[in-house]
């Protein structure tokens, strides 16, 4: 399995494009960009799936883009709805054109593997995480040494707290993070050396 991080748009959010031979699952692809299509044609990509960690505009801005030229599969966490449908809270102009939403502990399967969601409230009400073999993609939940913002309409500190925890639980040390802005980390060294939350 590889993984190719794309930092995208004035808010660098991380876009990774998760690949299998030339299967490919795309996780929050925020803004429309030359850089990711051109990587996509270049390597032959199917793309199976879109993955949205929450429903930020930073972090779905992308999709309509991918999913029109590519006609693929998009999930997005249905508590987060706010954010991509109809709603003054979404900054993108349209609706954002989401296929399934997910909930917590369910699963799909994409490029011969399963992938499991765990919703991790407090950054916004619906942010998830994203599991799959040793790794997770954290969203805007944990970043490396720090954690998402909670000063922002429809977030909460005590809840990311509490969904931080909840991973520190859930997952091995040893399991990768790759977060939705800055560089990766694991979770025995954010359960070390996180400032806001200790495991
Ligand atoms: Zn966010």
């Amino acid at each position: 399995m590889e993984i190719i991080r794309f930092q995208l748009g004035s808010l660098r959010s991380n876009c990774y494009i998760i690949s299998e031979e030339n299967r490919a699952l795309i996780i929050d692809p925020g803004y429309e960009s030359d850089e990711v299509l051109k990587y996509i044609k270049k390597n032959e990509l199917k793309i199976e799936a879109i993955y949205l960690t929450h429903g930020h505009p930073d972090h779905v801005g992308g999709v309509k883009q991918i999913k029109d030229l590519f006609e693929c599969v998009v999930y997005a966490p249905h508590k987060d709805r706010i954010w991509m449908g109809k709603s003054s809270y979404n900054q993108i102009g349209y609706e954002i054109p989401v296929d399934v939403w997910v909930h917590d502990l369910e699963t799909f399967e994409a490029l011969g593997h399963v992938f499991t969601i765990y919703e991790t409230p407090g950054h916004s009400e619906g942010s998830t995480v994203l599991h799959v073999n040793n790794i997770v993609f954290s969203g805007d939940t944990l970043f490396f040494q720090s954690i998402g913002r909670t000063d922002i309409p429809l977030s909460d500190p005590q809840v990311i707290y509490q969904s931080i925890k909840r991973m520190y639980q859930l997952f091995d040390e040893d399991t990768l993070v790759y977060p939705g802005h800055g560089k990766p980390t694991d979770i025995g060294h954010e359960k070390k050396f996180n400032p806001f939350v200790r495991g």
